[in-house]
């Protein structure tokens, strides 16, 4: 029996934008997280996305998890296809839903007839394979009202389809219908969450990453790689752009005061940050703060950190418990790869008594004592770029 994938678009919050940009972005975004899974075909008709296999040894449970990342879809179903008359339906019907009728006391059959054309209205297609079901599986029970499972007929342009389970999507919008944003990525729990959460907006991502060789290793950097990969199946590929901090970090250890060390690496990394995302044509920079998690992220720290940003700058956990963070990292992956234990250039030359509530005149003139500018340059001019594709 032929299965495919629907998707209706109906089912999909359209704010803002019009129906063909979104449907397109989504379309797109789609062939993208299912290249690699197989020979399929994907169209869009009637308000529907259809995603057909079009090779037997294609692994439709892999392309229902794929599809399941893809921001945009709120639902989706497996649906048998049949020939458009009632004797294949009535035929595939009862053996299509079997499995999952067998674990059921009671349901019921709703058809839809968008091709006018075919014989029998909805009202009786329901009744004919209701007592199809019923012939096949005599234990079950007609419960129009609540039942345990409701099996549905199509009769659509191009063929009938049947289905029975409606699969929850990831919901939010298409990648890049908000345009482009840069993410301040590092290898801990919270910054590939923040990355997550913005690309749910619409948001399409490229990456900043500092790294301050040889107090951080190679392998730290693979870690943030292998971490922008799993948000890459949400978010699609990312540009990653790797900045060595160390000549930055080293002068600020030696020209600054010690409990300002902390914000004034905060404040390089938000200025190196907007220069990339200017470079790059992207809108505002993510970061993974929230208030109050550590010293660096106290109101008063925050706004020494903001004053140094050219960019607008989204800090969706700001009011999110770290156990709130946790679990939503699991639920999206990232989890597992982020508590691998790897040195962060945050964590080098870390102050004893880090200042919760810096003043900014204070900081902004210690920033320039330091006169860090040509460092700065010198860190942009040397940043790598890789693009990291999902895995
Ligand atoms: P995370 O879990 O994301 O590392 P954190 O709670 O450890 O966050 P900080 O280390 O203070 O907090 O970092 C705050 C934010 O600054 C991070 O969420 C991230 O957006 C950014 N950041 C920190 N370290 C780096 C880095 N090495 N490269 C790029 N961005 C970084
Ligand atoms: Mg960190």
């Amino acid at each position: 029996m032929k299965e495919i994938i629907l998707i209706k678009l109906g089912e999909m919050v359209l704010k803002g934008l019009n129906r063909r940009t979104f449907e397109d972005v989504l379309l797109k975004n789609i062939k993208y997280r299912l290249r690699g899974v197989g020979d399929i075909n994907v169209r869009i008709a009637q308000s529907t996305i259809y995603i057909e296999p079009l090779t037997d040894d294609v692994d439709l449970d892999k392309v229902s998890e794929h599809i399941a990342q893809v921001f945009g879809i709120v639902a989706f179903s497996r649906a048998c296809v049949c020939d458009k008359s009632i004797d294949d339906i009535l035929t595939k019907a009862p053996v299509y839903t079997r499995d999952a009728l067998m674990g059921a006391s009671t349901f019921k059959v709703e058809s839809k007839r968008s091709d006018k054309r075919f014989p029998l209205k909805s009202p009786e297609i329901s009744r004919l394979v209701g007592g199809a079901i019923l012939s096949a599986c005599p234990h079950l029970k007609v419960d129009v009202n609540d039942p345990d499972i409701t099996v549905r007929v199509e009769v659509r342009d191009y063929g009938a389809y049947i289905h029975h389970r409606t699969i929850r999507g990831q919901g939010g919008m298409p990648v890049g219908t908000s345009g482009l944003s840069t993410v301040l990525i590092s290898g801990g729990i919270d910054s590939p969450v923040a990355a997550y959460m913005m690309s749910k907006r619409g948001l399409r991502l490229n990456a900043v990453h500092f790294e301050s060789p040889p107090y951080t290793s190679l392998r730290a950097r693979m870690k943030v790689e292998r971490l922008l990969s799993i948000v890459a199946r949400y978010a699609g590929a990312i540009e990653m752009h790797t900045v060595p901090l160390t000549a930055v970090q080293e002068a600020i250890r030696d020209r600054c005061p010690e409990e300002l060390f902390t914000i004034l690496l905060r404040r390089v990394m938000m200025e190196i940050a907007s220069r990339i995302a200017e470079r790059t044509g992207s809108g505002a920079l993510i970061t993974g703060e929230s208030l109050g998690q550590v010293a660096s992220q106290t109101m008063a720290a925050l706004a020494c950190t903001d004053d140094a940003a050219e960019k607008l700058v989204f800090r969706p956990l700001i009011g999110m418990d770290k156990q709130e963070i946790i679990n939503l990292s699991r639920r999206i992956d990232t989890y597992d790869t982020s508590i691998e234990p790897y040195e962060d250039c945050c964590t080098i030359f870390t102050p004893k008594h880090p200042r919760t509530k810096p003043v900014l005149h204070f900081v902004r003139k210690a920033q320039e004592d330091a006169d860090l500018a040509a460092l700065i340059e010198e860190a942009l001019q040397k940043t790598e770029i890789k693009l990291i594709e999902a895995r």
